[in-house]
């Protein structure tokens, strides 16, 4: 799960011919060498808009109550000038900073030094060292497990301080929301750029890295691929769940408070956004293993894209329906809660239940029952760059055989569960199921792109045996 404003990915060299022959294949399936021109045209428009978009949002919510159009109807009549939104715009101050210090501190502190111990005592829960897939140069890394750990320990602190200790109000982070993302964008920028500086002068894996000759892809798409400092601090899979998604859930949490403190009770729309993302939340950090196969971490580089992204895009918009409940606190009727809630719950299933299949057909290698039945299996093959041929398997039984990606579609309901909880009064709440149909379609068909490139004819066998990508008979 990355925060995360995708460029269109350019061809690989690979593709010309999709074969899984030892020349076409061999270390050639990551992310691309050579970039066209419309992915260079996206890429400097992403990083010189996004952080624009993200500021746009949020100041629309501070300043016009969460009406996207707002800003561009006063600039347009007149009413105000760019200069004058400006100026009503809290600058950084020397709170937010001693705050996201201490943040990100904490987080880096629970991360390093404190060995996972829950995997000892809850059971089913996967934690402690635990292996990453293959890379592209054949090498398999280590992580130190323990997400679930740091957020159970955070969260407890946040509570203990809400109903006992009293150190600072629940409603800080909504109080200090502005002055807190000029410092996420300077982590990130300066994240973004340290892993570039790292990729070209001392890489962790130098043979895992890719240089496409244009500057501006290597700095959003990253140079490294597992940048590391000594052996566990891994920026991957430290910055892709924390400090953004642990905060994820502290945020909605103190736009709770906040909402309390304005409007005098909490609505059931804001208790279902709290729950419906808590469950997402919870989800990923109880299967941090799991995430451990994914894209982010088996595929993508660590560049501007995750490293921006993870500190700025993800906690900021993600987060968009609790704060758009502070100005507009929503109270649902009880079917249309109802409704929301049936969504989000069904759309988690689905989300689950997919993701659970992959993980376990491939953990046992096939040797499992996928709804009650031995799973129907395409045996395949790839080469990674040192020229060691792999075997894998690809799933054609439950969620997989309905479609390619289906657990997207888990997604995408869930998505737009959070999105109807906000009723219909504006369109920023739903900014999250727009951009979320657009990174998963996106992503969908990045992924093919570059599975084709790994599996060559095994992958077209798979695609002919499972037409569709999302949506049966659609799409
Ligand atoms: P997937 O979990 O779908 O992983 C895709 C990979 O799985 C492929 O590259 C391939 O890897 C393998 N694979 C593909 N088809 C099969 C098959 N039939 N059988 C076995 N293995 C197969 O993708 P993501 O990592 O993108 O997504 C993981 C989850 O995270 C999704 O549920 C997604 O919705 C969610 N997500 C959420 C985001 C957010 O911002 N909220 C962002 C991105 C993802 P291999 O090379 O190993 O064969």
């Amino acid at each position: 799960m990355a925060a995360k404003s995708q460029p269109n990915i350019p061809k690989a060299k690979s593709l010309d011919s999709i074969t899984n022959d030892r020349t076409a294949s061999q270390g050639q399936w990551g992310r691309a060498w050579e970039v066209d021109w419309f992915s260079l045209g996206s890429i400097i428009f992403l990083l010189l808009c996004a952080p624009f978009i993200v500021y746009y949002f949020i100041m629309a919510c501070d300043q016009y109550s969460c009406a996207l159009t707002g800003p561009v109807v006063d600039i347009a009549t007149g009413r105000a000038r760019l200069s004058d939104i400006w100026a009503k715009t809290p600058p950084i101050t020397r709170k937010a900073a001693q705050l996201y210090t201490l943040w990100v501190t904490f987080q880096v502190l629970l991360y390093t030094s404190l060995p996972d111990f829950c995997h000892k005592f809850l059971p089913g829960y996967v934690g402690g060292i635990q292996e990453g897939a293959v890379t592209p140069a054949g090498v398999v890394n280590k992580y130190q497990i323990n997400g679930l750990q740091a957020w159970l320990l955070t969260h407890l602190l946040w509570f203990a301080n809400a109903h006992l200790l009293s150190w600072f109000s629940p409603t800080i982070i909504f109080d200090n929301w502005i002055p807190l993302l000029w410092c996420a964008n300077i982590l990130g920028y300066a994240v973004s750029t340290f892993a570039m500086v790292k990729g070209y002068f001392f890489p962790t894996s130098a043979r895992d890295c890719k240089f496409t000759g244009n500057f501006f892809y290597n700095y959003m798409m990253g140079v490294e691929f597992n940048p590391r400092i000594g052996k566990w601090f891994d920026f991957k899979l430290f910055f892709n769940g924390r400090p953004g998604i642990v905060a994820w859930t502290l945020i909605n949490l103190s736009f709770a408070a906040k909402q309390r403190e304005l409007h005098g009770h909490v609505t059931n729309a804001m208790v279902l956004v709290n729950v419906l993302q808590a469950i997402y939340v919870i989800d990923f950090f109880w299967n941090e293993t799991w995430y451990l196969k994914t894209i982010d971490i088996c595929h993508d580089h660590f560049g501007w894209y995750l490293g921006w992204g993870d500190c700025v895009w993800l906690p900021y918009l993600y987060t968009l329906q609790g704060l758009y409940l502070v100005y507009h606190p929503v109270q649902l009727s009880t079917p249309h809660a109802m409704g929301v809630l049936l969504l989000g719950l069904v759309g988690y299933y689905i989300f689950r239940v997919a993701n659970h299949q992959k993980d376990l057909f491939r953990r046992t290698d096939g040797r499992c029952l996928i709804w009650g039945k031995k799973p129907k299996v395409i045996e395949c093959s790839y080469m990674s760059a040192d020229g060691q041929r792999h075997h894998s398997k690809l799933l054609v039984s439950g969620f997989w055989g309905v479609a390619r990606h289906f657990n997207y579609v888990g997604d995408l309901m869930g998505s737009l569960a959070y999105c109807l909880a906000c009723g219909g009064g504006h369109l920023l709440p739903y900014f999250y199921i727009i951009y979320m149909a657009i990174l998963l379609t996106h992503r969908c068909l990045r992924d093919e792109h570059r599975c084709a490139s790994k599996y060559g004819r095994d992958w077209e066998r798979y695609t002919a045996a499972v037409p569709y990508r999302l949506l049966p008979g659609i799409f």
